[in-house]
């Protein structure tokens, strides 16, 4: 059974794993007031990026306190890096929020051609309230990490700088390849080779590790570290035909999510929900 998880907002000692820790404010509010939480309950506290098992020790409105004990076993999230082209603020805050629900390990939001002038000048400035949402959402859906959101990039640097394994191009002009046959293909270049019989959607056990191309086992993916699988979602008026041609150049493989042109926010969530359900790391 999955127990609550709660994001801690405090914690002792500041370094390793925490013995104690504690929610405070809206957390605290919520578990006192709502769930009328008891001294001697048990829930799962994440504190310092370790999910430990946690005893309430202490009640009130204001701070709900833990002693905490063994540490639990990870889950990851899901190893994609998204790519998300700047579009109307209170739009793309809504696709953070949701990539945040949906498991993506970070976003980074890319200045597009087509992304307005205006949103564009004034996105560096919102990265902070982006990584407050991202954090948010991440307490909200019990994530046991916050999704790293990067400083704002212009298209170039973050297509030639792209790490991940397969790197995906959500394309409004792609007629053939849907993303799920491509992720189809790539799913099976992920998958251990001892378990290459067995199919996707029987591996799905927490903490299976990915595999590396030769097999080999991977690290599950940290935020921070490299990712596996890359989305990249255009802005409202799309991607130019030199965007896509820069994608094209670095391997980025282009598929559609379908016939019907989807706002920019419901590709994203889209295109997340159908990888998260083919990854094999997915859990
Ligand atoms: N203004 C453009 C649509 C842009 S939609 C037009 O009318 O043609 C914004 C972004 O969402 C696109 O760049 C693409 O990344 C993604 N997207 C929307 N619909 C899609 C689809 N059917 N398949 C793949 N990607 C899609």
């Amino acid at each position: 059974m999955t127990r609550r998880r709660w994001i801690a907002d405090t914690w002792s000692p500041q370094s390793g794993h925490p013995t104690h820790a504690a929610l405070t404010g809206e957390q605290a509010e919520h578990l006192a007031r709502v769930l009328r939480a008891q001294p001697g309950q048990i829930f799962d506290v994440v504190a310092n990026g370790f999910l430990q098992r946690a005893e309430v020790t202490a009640v009130s409105e204001k701070e709900v306190a833990f002693t905490l004990h063994e540490e639990l076993e990870a889950d990851a999230a899901l190893p994609i890096h998204l790519l998300l082209a700047v579009f109307k603020f209170d739009h793309f805050e809504w696709a953070i929020e949701k990539a945040t629900e949906l498991g993506v390990a970070r976003i980074t939001p890319i200045l597009a051609r087509r992304t307005e002038k205006h949103l564009a000048l004034a996105a560096p400035k919102r990265a902070e309230r982006w990584r407050r949402i991202a954090l948010e959402a991440a307490k909200q859906s019990r994530r046991r990490d916050v999704p790293e959101i990067a400083e704002p990039a212009a298209l170039a640097t973050a297509v030639g700088g792209e790490t991940a394994t397969l790197r995906i191009l959500l394309s409004e002009t792609e007629q053939a390849l849907t993303l799920a046959a491509s992720l189809g293909d790539g799913a099976k270049i992920l998958r251990p080779t001892h378990r290459s019989a067995t199919p996707a959607s029987n591996d799905r056990s927490p903490g299976t590790p990915g595999a590396a191309m030769d097999g080999a086992p991977v690290q599950l993916f940290r935020s921070g570290q490299e990712t596996t699988l890359a989305l990249a979602i255009g802005p409202e008026g799309g991607w130019t035909a030199e965007e896509m041609a820069l994608f094209t150049q670095h391997n980025w493989t282009h598929v559609t999510l379908g016939p019907r042109i989807l706002r920019a926010e419901t590709a994203a969530i889209a295109a997340i929900a159908i990888a998260g359900a083919l990854l094999p790391t997915n859990n």
